[in-house]
């Protein structure tokens, strides 16, 4: 039985304590802290969600160290234990290792799990994982982009080998960067679409252009729609007329959000100039088509997002989408960047992406 209006919110002290990069060392500044999660918790908090009856706090999944194998080698594993033994180490440029990151990257597995199983097993009706580290850049064998373990892909392979849960499920990636990782655990999988949004800003070596669209029975399901840097809000929306066609026609069991929030106009990493209202409005969308199409099935895993005064009001403001409730954005996003929109440019990537896919989905077939 369904349960009515329930959200699963999955949080753990654990997140918003440990994996503190261990400052003042300068190799070690990152702006994957702590601090991410206690911002988020701390205003859900001032925004009274959590005297909601409709919110259902979860813990992590405990998970054994074979889930891991799942999605990761053993030397890659073993890598990762190591360095935390040492209490400091940097795995390459961007990911830092504390005597706490092994232990939290699993915990952050288990709690992509939970917030999967809990909306398959009906428990809630939409989940949110306020999850770190993040990881939809991490691969097999190598984290990065502040990736440890890929905790979407994780979970998915955990369904698939552990739980024999066959049916299609539908990643969108609405982080600013590519999921890199993501997209090529799924890249031949016919039963995985994997949709990402992304900037781009073409350096040379880049991947995630709109050309890369799986491989194999893969292939049409994995679809990148890059856009440029300082993209608005309006700018963003447009991929949806990509999206939703695609999500009706895959007609997925799940759908799962890998919630990334660093297209924020604040972000300290990613350049674009979207406000809360973005992901409040994508909220209510992406809903109503799981709604339609998928009994409302739709889990949220923290991804990217690292301005800690935008993160929690953007969590805040899908959180209010899900709950139906209406989303005004804080007096402190005043800044009107419309007369900055991108729209040609992303007019063009839209009607190149169309032309792409119309060999793969009937909605984008051509007519003669
Ligand atoms: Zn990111």
């Amino acid at each position: 039985m369904i349960n009515n209006n329930i959200i699963g919110l999955i949080i753990d002290d654990d997140f918003s304590s440990k994996n503190e990069p261990p400052y003042p060392h300068p190799l070690f500044f990152s702006y994957e802290t702590p601090l991410r999660i206690q911002s988020i918790i701390l205003y859900l908090e001032y925004k009274n969600l959590f005297n909601d009856n409709r919110l259902k706090l979860l813990k992590p999944k405990e998970i054994e160290e074979s889930i891991i194998l799942l999605a990761h080698t053993t030397y890659y594993i073993d890598s990762i234990k190591y360095l935390s033994s040492l209490e400091s180490a940097i795995l390459n440029e961007e990911v830092f290792i504390t005597k706490d990151s092994f232990k939290l990257a699993k915990k952050a597995i288990g709690g992509a799990i939970k917030a999967i199983e809990s909306v398959i097993n009906k428990d809630v009706c939409q989940s949110f994982a306020l999850i770190r580290p993040p990881g939809h850049h991490a691969l097999r064998e190598g984290g990065s982009g502040l990736c440890i373990f890929n905790n979407i892909a994780n979970s998915i392979l955990y369904l698939r080998k552990k739980l024999n849960y066959n049916k299609k499920i539908a990643i969108i990636d609405i982080d600013n960067h590519f999921g890199d990782g993501l997209a090529q655990y799924f890249y031949e999988d016919p039963s995985v679409l994997y949709f990402s949004i992304h900037e781009f800003d073409f350096i040379e070596g880049d991947i995630g252009f709109i050309n890369e669209l799986g491989a194999g029975e893969g292939l049409g399901k994995n679809i990148n729609f890059p856009i440029p840097m300082n993209s608005v809000d309006d700018d963003f929306l447009e991929f949806m007329k990509i999206a939703e066609p695609v999500l009706r026609e895959f007609h997925p069991d799940i759908i799962i959000i890998a919630a990334g929030f660093d297209m924020y106009y604040s972000d300290p990493i990613g350049n674009c100039l979207l406000t809360s209202s973005s992901y409040y409005k994508f909220t209510e969308k992406i809903l109503k088509i799981a709604e339609d199409i998928c009994e409302g099935k739709l889990i949220f895993i923290l991804e990217g997002g690292y301005s800690l005064l935008g993160l929690p009001v953007c969590v805040y403001s899908v959180m209010q989408a899900l709950f139906k409730e209406k989303y005004e954005r804080p007096a402190f996003e005043y800044l009107d960047f419309s007369k900055k929109s991108k729209k040609n440019e992303i007019d063009k990537i839209k009607s190149s992406l169309k032309n792409l896919l119309s060999n793969y989905w009937s909605s984008f077939k051509k007519k003669n």
